[in-house]
């Protein structure tokens, strides 16, 4: 067995639970561990701290698996926390059947997501030591949700970071069809699993599409007419059927992947819903918003959802002048009562910066606004307390009061 030991003071993470162990915190390894293979790893003063996932190339040089000397990382070890992950979303099945039913380090796999499309597994090995499991935890996978169709979105670049190729196919069973239907709180979405975004759909987002269809609902109730709402970086329309099928008088959206839009279009007729009220701009979002403005649109519900602005720390800057510009743009076509919902899935933004950006956007707009509401990922994407940089996905819900 090789081993990691750490420079003196460095094993403080460990020690409370994190698993990274950076390539910084390493003062030598012994023995030549390949990548991914499971090393020991010690303090300075060689106190026995964890059993991790070694990875050669990556700045987080291991992963822990285990911080028990007792607990054996094996075959068995990854089933029973498999089994685990996948039990613990089965309450969560009568909400929808497009679920994520591992999310690495929440459940005690580091680097590996397994998503859920009604029969249909989709896997990203996203590490060097979820990779070497590979066979064992595809068994597990099996075994664990009696689903035959595991298909591969290992593509992200979270690979190349740990010197893995990206790679893309069948794993298991047959070949996946063009589109998976799901059904999310009644509403029916279209799945494309070998192209679409992420593993083809974004779960997290399910509980704020249904508080936005429940934004639409209250406002029939309170005016006794459907809102006008708009909903930015739309992708396959997700926000728009909830708000549509809420009650909305009209949604505006807007994508600037025609692909994306066409399906997105199709999703209204699928749920049986009136084309008349759906509006679609294939259109870049940062212009859009002024055009729209220019034009004297106003909107009583009005969803931001951008891609991931900031890939890395390096990156925070411009991503937060890209969050301000946007956020300032669309609160000038809120409506006084109406509902912004803005988020933000940087991991490198935490929750308290991103609520300063939208802070001043509102100030700058002349806007008064509250926050009712802080928004996040659902709960199969559960936050470990020990890991708080899985947090990526973070909302706000603003009300306009002036
Ligand atoms: N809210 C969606 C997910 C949004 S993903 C849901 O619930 O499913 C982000 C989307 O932003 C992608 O579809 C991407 O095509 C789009 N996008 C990225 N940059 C854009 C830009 N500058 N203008 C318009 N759309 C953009």
């Amino acid at each position: 067995m090789s081993r990691l030991v750490l420079k003196a003071g460095k094993e403080k993470s460990l020690l409370r639970r994190h698993p990274w162990i950076y390539a910084s915190a390493v003062a030598r390894v012994e023995g030549s561990p390949a990548s991914g293979a499971t090393v020991e790893v010690r303090s300075a003063d060689g106190r026995f701290l964890a059993w991790a996932a070694y990875s050669a190339a990556s700045t987080i040089r291991a992963r822990a698996w285990s911080f028990s000397e007792a607990e054996r990382v094996d075959g068995g070890l990854l089933k029973q926390r498999v089994r685990s992950a996948v039990q613990r979303r089965e309450p969560m099945a009568a909400e929808s059947n497009a679920l994520r039913l591992v999310f690495g380090e929440a459940d005690g796999l580091p680097g590996l997501i397994v998503d859920r499309y009604a029969d249909q597994l989709v896997t990203q090995f996203q590490s060097a030591g979820a990779d070497a499991w590979r066979d064992e935890l595809i068994g597990s996978l099996t075994e664990a949700t009696g689903c035959s169709n595991i298909y591969d979105r290992s593509d992200g670049a979270t690979r190349a970071r740990e010197g893995l190729p990206e790679i893309s196919g069948v794993l298991r069973g047959a070949d996946p069809p063009t589109q998976i239907e799901v059904v999310e709180h009644g509403l029916r979405f279209l799945v494309d699993v070998r192209r679409g975004h992420k593993t083809g759909y974004y779960i997290d987002q399910r509980g704020n599409r249904r508080a936005a269809r429940a934004l639409a609902e209250s406002h029939v109730e309170r005016s006794g007419r459907g809102p006008r709402c708009l909903n930015c970086f739309c992708y396959t329309g997700g926000f728009s059927i909830a708000m549509l099928a809420g009650g909305a008088g009209l949604v505006h959206s807007i994508d600037s992947s025609a692909d994306a839009l066409r399906l997105a279009a199709e999703h209204v007729t699928l749920n049986q819903l009136s084309p008349d009220r759906a509006r679609w701009e294939d259109a870049d979002v940062f212009t859009a918003l002024r055009a729209l403005k220019a034009q004297g649109e106003q909107f009583d519900i009005i969803v931001l959802d951008p891609p991931k602005f900031a890939s890395s720390h390096h990156h925070v800057d411009r991503a937060a002048r890209a969050y301000k510009d946007i956020n300032l743009n669309a609160l000038r076509l809120l409506a006084p009562g109406g509902s912004l919902l803005t988020f933000s899935c940087s991991g490198a933004i935490d929750v308290d910066l991103f609520q300063k950006i939208v802070a001043g956007a509102v100030i700058d707009s002349g806007a008064e606004a509250w926050m009712v509401a802080r928004l996040g990922a659902g709960e199969d994407h559960p936050l470990m307390m020990t890991v708080p940089e899985s947090e990526y996905l973070k909302g706000l819900h603003l009300v306009r009061v002036a």
